[in-house]
């Protein structure tokens, strides 16, 4: 979108930080220190800023070695290579996490009982991974408060509920002027005089660049923010960005998904870690099982003839439970300390998953026969399943799929199904950019004065390392910050 004399510049800044998450922050007060006026444009409400770090589980990573996290990165890339170049400044900068955060009043905390959440401990460098949050209590948006306080201890304006919407380019030397932004019906034209960051996040809530992108998922939802719909990715496509890594995300998981609430329910019975009582299984469309329900994942990764590919996730999936499940409790934890249901939306289950039931989101019968009509499987089929199961359980085996936990057979009536959806924390692929942050085109040359951070076009290409995203938000918004500072103004 180019700028014609005609227009006007509703507000000018140096540096123009779309999105204010985890990268938001760090670009923001970067380029504030380096001495650059900078305005942060916000999607969402104020009280809902904060996009997927607000909600995560408020981990970020700060390796101790350089060479050690370039070989851990370098083996997490496996055949999906990234420049050396970059590797080698996500290495160095991912060190330096903490003294940042230090230098600024944040106090680190390692995460307690090491071993803590190396992902793959087979690969090499992965004793450079450790896991820190903000303050003593882990969890509750705890970090993101500190990155947010970041901000707002400085003269940094946050405009809520003005989304970037163009990138305002130079028609003939291309780079790029400032970003023309919506708050309600108004247009807002905010010149940038040094550089726009663009730090608004991943696709997590955009279905048509979820079927284009990731890999046999005819829809998905997130556990994380609903603000994050690829505004920026498409923001960069319009002004020549090439894309990197958009078939990479931290899932699938199964979850529930309603169209009363914006983000997923997960239930306690699929955590690897939570063993109830009862007997449960997951079917496809075809009625058959189709994985272990309770294998603990690599954010969604399963190791598949030594490599790891993402969970198969048939839709529509269902749970099919007994009635000892039904009555162990309710289906959904809402104590977890992360999650945007949990942490914004605040729905309150029953504890008896009545209401749930009232509402339909459970379904149920007395027979495996009616049930499956209920939720449209062949019959026959699932009671055969079902049958199946119940068999593995008696030898305590499961020779399908090699599951261990909750080996409980469904047999107390009335049986129930609730529909599954796949679910996600966050993709990985955006614009792609290089070691200096800057968004680049599909030959490499940089567009200029344009960056980015964070998940929107993050490093990850195959495998992620848990607190990672966080961590690269963090290393790569210092660096877009730094950059962004210090492009001579364009007049
Ligand atoms: C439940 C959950 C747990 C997680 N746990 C961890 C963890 O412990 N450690 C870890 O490293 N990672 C974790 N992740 C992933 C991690 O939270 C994210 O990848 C990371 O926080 C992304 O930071 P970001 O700043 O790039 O984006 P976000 O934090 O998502 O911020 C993007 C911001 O941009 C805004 N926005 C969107 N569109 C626009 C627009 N057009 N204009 C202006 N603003 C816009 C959004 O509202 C949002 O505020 C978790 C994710 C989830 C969902």
């Amino acid at each position: 979108m180019g700028f014609s004399q005609s227009d006007k510049w509703s507000m000018e800044t140096d540096v123009v930080v779309v999105g204010f998450g985890a990268a938001g922050a760090a670009t923001a007060v970067t380029a504030h220190e380096r001495g650059a006026k900078v305005v942060i444009l916000e999607k969402a409400p104020e009280g809902q800023e904060g996009g997927n770090t607000r909600v995560a589980g408020q981990g970020y990573l700060n390796t101790s070695s350089v060479e050690s996290a370039l070989a851990y990165l370098t083996a997490l890339c496996g055949p999906y290579t990234v420049p050396e170049a970059m590797v080698r400044v996500w290495a160095q900068e991912m060190c330096q996490n903490n003294a940042w955060l230090e230098s600024l009043g944040g106090d680190p905390q390692e995460h307690q009982h090491p071993p803590v959440g190396i992902e793959f401990p087979d690969l090499p460098g992965s004793d450079c991974v450790h896991k820190f949050h903000d303050g003593p209590t882990y969890g509750y948006s705890n970090t993101w408060k500190m990155f947010a306080r970041l901000v707002k201890q400085r003269p940094i304006p946050v405009l809520y509920e003005t989304p970037g919407r163009e990138l305002i380019q130079h028609h003939v030397t291309k780079e790029i002027l400032g970003v023309r932004s919506q708050h309600g019906h108004k247009s807002i034209s905010i010149k940038a005089r040094r550089a726009v960051v663009l730090t608004c996040g991943g696709f997590e809530n955009n279905q048509d660049m979820i079927r284009n992108y990731l890999p046999g998922l005819p829809y998905c939802y997130t556990s994380g923010t609903p603000y994050n719909e690829g505004d920026g990715i498409q923001m960069a496509m319009s002004v020549g960005a090439d894309l990197w890594h958009m078939n990479n995300y931290a899932g699938p998981s199964m979850a529930l998904k309603v169209p009363e609430i914006r983000t997923t329910f997960s239930m306690q019975a699929l955590h690897f870690s939570k063993v109830m009582a009862g007997g449960m299984i997951v079917v496809g469309p075809d009625g058959n099982r189709f994985c272990d329900e309770k294998y603990k994942t690599r954010h969604g990764k399963v190791p598949v003839n030594s490599r790891w590919l993402p969970l198969t996730t048939p839709c529509p999936m269902f749970m099919i439970f007994d009635q000892t499940l039904f009555s162990a409790g309710p289906l959904y934890d809402k104590t977890p300390s992360h999650g945007w249901t949990q942490i914004i939306e605040r729905y309150e289950w029953s504890p008896d998953n009545r209401a749930e039931q009232a509402k339909g989101w459970i379904k149920t019968a007395d027979t495996i026969t009616a049930l499956a009509a209920l939720i449209g499987l062949d019959p026959g089929r699932l009671a055969d399943t079902v049958k199946r199961w119940n068999r593995y359980c008696e030898a305590n085996h499961d020779p399908e799929f090699g599951r261990r936990l909750m080996m409980a057979p469904i047999i107390e009536r009335p049986l129930y199904a609730v529909e599954l959806s796949p679910s996600m924390l966050n993709t990985q692929g955006g614009p792609r950019r290089n070691e200096k942050a800057q968004i680049v085109r599909p030959d490499g040359t940089p567009i200029a004065r344009l960056y980015s951070a964070g998940e929107m076009g993050s490093i990850y290409s195959y495998l992620y390392q848990g607190t990672g995203n966080i961590g690269e938000a963090l290393a790569f918004g210092r660096v877009a910050g730094r950059n962004a500072a210090a492009e001579p103004p364009w007049e």
